[in-house]
């Protein structure tokens, strides 16, 4: 019997199914112009005129990922994450309000403080894993946007994005939705009443760790998506198309990394949680983890592949546990198919919530035994040499 509608593992495994016409090529072509011949009617019937606003490569792999986003709007890829997220800022007029969840990527934060308000912004942060204090920071009429991170970078602190859209639409506000951690696999934001999902594309939707990229989604073709638009096209944010390519080649396989990493971080949090020398792990697969349920809601086939650590010992503990690793990598990002390990307070800094013997675990592919026998080394070796 045949089958007409193909499931979104089946589309995401064929980059879409698409073959070049000429060639019958199974990979399709990088296109590279920068540049398209007129017809002689003076238009561009073809619907390409430059490469700042617009390149099919770069179309290819938004399609995949509205695709997998159930993206009825479509998708934008931008050159980085930072990209995509300021642009939906930049869509905003100056003097319009905006909540934040206060636990969120750490250079966004630092960016609305600065680069936004300078701008004319004026932003509040909300813990938005707290409804109450999420209805409390939004203003009816006032607020034009509630920024959310779910789960939230490097607590993993878990909103409510259904119960949070409701508090925005009810204010007159549209609901934005970093899901870098959570991705398309295990939250789909827009069918939960988001306006706009965000992704920092470089993580695991490409997940080689060789690609900074970029994207947002949008569930309605409305005023506010054809400001973003406009914003990529006027700024020339956009990706482009050697980059789309990996980014469409690492989608691809997608499915199987995300599930076996979520897997293993499940497996992972289970396993520090009675180790000797770590006083708590935050992860929202824990029945314990105060997210747990609503994640259990809003999440299907996994928790995700962070996770984060809070060593017994404090900082100086959790510094030298982090210098011990030989299988993990001691590096920023997250979302590659190598396991990446980072002491965050450093990074942050001021103003963030990230406790100072916290560790964040970025889980990869690599043989769980090994994940856990190198956290386990290191772990003693960290509190050994104090
Ligand atoms: N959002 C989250 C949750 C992130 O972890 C990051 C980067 O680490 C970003 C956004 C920004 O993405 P990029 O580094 O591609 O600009």
């Amino acid at each position: 019997m045949s089958r007409k509608i193909w499931s979104k593992r089946s589309l995401a495994a064929q980059a879409m199914g698409k073959i070049d016409a000429q060639t019958r090529a199974v990979v399709p072509p990088i296109h590279v112009a920068t540049t398209f011949i007129r017809y002689e009617d003076n238009g561009y019937s073809s619907g390409f005129s430059y490469g700042r606003p617009d390149n099919e490569t770069t179309r290819e792999a938004e399609n995949m990922l509205a695709m997998l986003e159930e993206a009825r709007a479509g998708a934008l890829l931008f050159a980085s994450g930072m990209a995509a997220a300021t642009a939906v800022f930049h869509a905003l007029s100056p003097g319009d309000h905006v909540v934040a969840s206060k636990v969120m990527y750490w250079a966004l934060r630092a960016w609305l403080l600065t680069e936004a308000t300078r701008w004319g912004l004026r932003v509040d942060f909300a813990e938005t894993d707290d409804l109450a204090k999420l209805k409390e920071a939004v203003k009816p009429g006032v607020t034009k946007l509630v920024w959310i991170e779910t789960p939230s970078n490097p607590l993993w602190t878990i909103t409510d994005i259904a119960a949070a859209a409701e508090i925005a639409r009810a204010a007159g506000a549209k609901l934005a939705v970093d899901s870098t951690c959570a991705s398309p696999i295990h939250t789909r934001p827009l069918d939960l009443g988001a306006d706009i999902v965000m992704h920092a594309a470089t993580k695991v939707l490409n997940g080689h760790s060789d690609v900074v990229a970029g994207a947002l989604c949008a569930r309605e073709d409305d005023a506010f998506w054809n400001r973003i638009k406009n914003v990529r096209r006027s700024q020339g944010g956009i990706l482009g198309p050697f980059e789309a390519y990996l980014l469409m080649r690492g989608m691809r396989t997608l499915h199987i990394r995300q599930e076996r990493q979520s897997a293993s971080a499940m497996a992972l949090a289970e396993r520090l949680s009675s180790h000797p020398l770590v006083a708590r792990v935050l992860y929202p697969g824990l029945a314990q983890h105060p997210g747990h349920d609503i994640a259990a809601r809003q999440m299907d086939g996994g928790f995700g592949y962070m996770l984060s650590i809070q060593v017994t010992g404090g900082e100086a503990a959790a510094i030298r546990t982090a210098a011990a690793v030989e299988l993990y990598k001691r590096a920023t990002s997250l979302g590659g198919v190598e396991s990446l390990i980072e002491h965050r307070a450093s990074i942050e800094g001021v103003g963030s919530p990230c406790p100072p013997d916290l560790l964040r675990l970025s889980t990869g592919i690599e043989d769980i035994d090994d994940l856990y026998a190198d956290l386990d080394n290191a772990l003693r070796a960290g509190h050994a040499s104090a």
